[in-house]
């Protein structure tokens, strides 16, 4: 058996079309269904769709050999017991520290809104600016605005967000898109399998 952890939401949209190019479908009654285990068209695999921060730590732990999630994620979570194996080029988007103007950034102590704290930690460490998180778990944009921080560090896609917010992005920390990971101890013992899944995978980027 060969079970896979897939990322909920606008990840799993792209994924689905890419695992079904590699051979494996998920019927729409099963995603529909409220099973949290989902069979699939091979009796020998079976999938897993939980929230992209949840991803490593299924995979991680072992309770499933594979996985989807983003790299902005993996960045965050720490890759301990995993192996990143194949960037997918799905769900891109930047990693960036936006705020409403330049002066903005000219801070001191730069006060930043993020969900992503330890990503923006290491940013500003290695450019020698002195920074307080504040930690959010959604809407970002709105930090600035009331004067919780100076700026935000989130993912940008089409920039449609901040434009909207009247924020713009002015420095650029990292590429994101999604990658494919696995446990480092299936990958001992499963590893034709696997390999073979990372190949058919590969084949259809
Ligand atoms: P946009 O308005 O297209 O720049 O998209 C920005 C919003 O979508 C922000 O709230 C982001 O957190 C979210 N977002 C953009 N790209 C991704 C992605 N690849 N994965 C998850 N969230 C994303």
């Amino acid at each position: 058996m060969l079970t896979i952890t897939l990322s909920k939401g606008r990840i799993l949209k792209q994924t689905l079309p890419l695992l079904e190019q590699a051979g494996l479908i998920i019927a729409k009654k099963e995603l529909n269904s409220r099973k949290l285990i989902l069979d699939t068209n091979l009796t020998d695999v079976k999938v897993i769709i939980v929230r992209s921060t949840d991803v490593p730590i299924f995979v991680q732990h072992g309770a499933t050999d594979m996985g989807i999630t983003g790299k902005d994620v993996l960045l965050e979570h720490g890759a301990n017991n995993l192996f990143e194996v194949l960037d997918l080029g799905i769900a891109k988007c930047k990693l960036m520290v936006a705020a409403e103007s330049k002066n903005r950034l000219k801070q001191n102590t730069l006060k930043v809104a993020t969900k992503y704290v330890n990503s923006t930690k290491r940013y500003f460490q290695n450019k020698g600016q002195s920074c307080e998180i504040i930690k959010l778990y959604g809407a970002m944009e709105l930090a600035p605005k009331v004067g919780l921080a100076h700026c935000i560090v989130d993912l940008v896609d089409t920039g449609n967000t901040l434009k909207a917010n009247g924020l713009i992005p002015f420095e650029y920390i990292e590429k994101i898109s999604s990658r494919l990971v696995v446990n480092i101890a299936s990958f001992r013992t499963k590893n034709a399998q696997i390999k073979s899944w990372i190949q058919n995978i590969e084949n259809s980027l």
